[in-house]
């Protein structure tokens, strides 16, 4: 008799909780009978799902006078305060931990520089730096989840790393081993896709259910949000955006290619086409400072010719790569972040100009392209990671089948 049966029932317990649970977070604060209506349950399962997630702190119950005067009414709100998560950031070379609720407060932070080291000596130094940040930051507080958030490639469903541009993780089971060290769910996902999932949830796209975020910056990545979730194929990354091949003559990109968008607007390629123009004898007043992205977007606000031809350049680039995106998927908004944002009223312009053109007029709405919130902070994408296995009932259950 049949594991089956019994895996079943608690699948539907966790997709039912989930339901409710995402309804108040949505729609709160908001009556029992309303949630009954909407999630289409019965008012008894929504009375025994609500009492659960009462009794694990999860939501509040707030009274207040019914339109219709006389007996006070009761809605529901969730509370996201009291639980806490650790957002970690596998940069290259470099961790960066946060500890963050679930409303998205900070409450520590932390930057390391992590050299590559086999797999195993790897995984047992990110777990001590994690449990060394958890006691530093953590102690008293509801920890209830990790997220480990990488450039390269995962395998979210699975919890692997499928690639890691600076470690050799390939195929390793991240989210099982460190979870089983730190005896807490891991959750592990690519850091543009997810910081495309936190700008939704409270960020640029947080009215938008469709929506793609382009970040430029060592390379050139997307996160495409359809129906406000992360757009996967079989439970894997996609939107490697900085491949997409531009230049048959092109340079040669990391992936074996050439001529890849990534070859000539993410950050090391501008820096090339200075370095070169500069060499070449164009007079620019970067010739005599280190060059940085910053520093070339400041140049081309102040006029200076050499990283104006750049910036317009890479912006045309990005437009053209931009308009495919738009006419494959329709978002309602197209986010970009990155240190080229610092030119946004030289760069926007032209990105917005080669959208309008080369996209179905239909597709982008006339609607231009904006800059993430997200700027900054790289360890938010996290946070989203932990708010989504929430939301969608993973996490969701694990906190439930704790003693209150
Ligand atoms: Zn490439």
């Amino acid at each position: 008799m049949t594991h089956g049966k019994i895996a079943n029932v608690d699948l539907v317990k966790q997709v039912n909780s989930a339901a409710v649970y995402r309804l108040i977070d949505h729609a709160g604060p908001i009556s029992r009978v309303r949630i009954a209506e909407l999630s289409h349950l019965a008012p008894a399962s929504v009375t025994k799902i609500t009492r659960a997630l009462l009794e694990h702190g999860l939501i509040q119950e707030l009274a207040h006078q019914a339109s219709t005067g006389g007996r006070r009414a009761i809605s529901l709100a969730t509370v996201t305060q009291p639980f806490y998560l650790i957002s970690v950031k596998l940069g290259r070379e470099e961790l960066r931990l946060t500890l963050y609720n679930l409303a998205g407060d900070e409450f520590g932070r932390r930057l390391l520089p992590f050299p590559s080291r086999e797999a195993a000596n790897l995984l047992a130094a990110l777990h001590r730096h994690i449990d060394d940040f958890m006691q530093a930051f953590g102690s008293g507080k509801q920890i209830i989840a990790v997220a480990v958030i990488m450039p390269g490639l995962t395998d979210a469903q699975h919890g692997q790393v499928v690639y890691h541009p600076s470690y050799p993780l390939a195929g390793v089971p991240l989210a099982a081993q460190l979870g089983h060290q730190l005896k807490l769910p891991v959750f592990i996902g690519n850091d543009t896709r997810a910081q495309a999932l936190a700008e939704h949830y409270f960020g640029a796209s947080a009215d938008c259910l469709d929506s793609v975020l382009v970040r430029v910056h060592h390379g050139v990545g997307a996160g495409i949000i359809t129906e406000g979730r992360i757009f996967k194929s079989q439970g894997r990354d996609v939107a490697e955006m900085g491949h997409i091949h531009m230049d048959p003559l092109g340079e040669r990109c990391d992936c074996g290619n050439v001529g890849c968008l990534e070859t000539m607007v993410a950050d090391a390629a501008l820096l090339r086409q200075a370095e070169r123009m500069l060499s070449q004898g164009y007079r620019s007043s970067l010739a005599n400072q280190t060059l940085s992205i910053h520093a070339l977007c400041r140049a081309a606000d102040e006029g200076d010719h050499l990283a104006l031809t750049i910036l317009r350049r890479a912006a045309e680039r990005l437009g053209q790569a931009l308009a495919i995106v738009v006419n494959l998927f329709n978002p309602q908004r197209v986010l970009l972040s990155g240190a080229l944002c610092e030119a946004e009223d030289i760069v926007f312009p032209i990105i917005n100009q080669a959208i309008s053109h080369q996209s179905l007029p239909g597709f982008h709405q006339g609607q231009p392209v904006m800059k993430a919130r997200f700027q900054h902070d790289q360890t938010i994408g996290g946070l989203a990671l932990v708010k989504r296995a929430l939301l969608e009932g993973e996490l969701l259950q694990r906190i439930l089948e704790k003693k209150s």
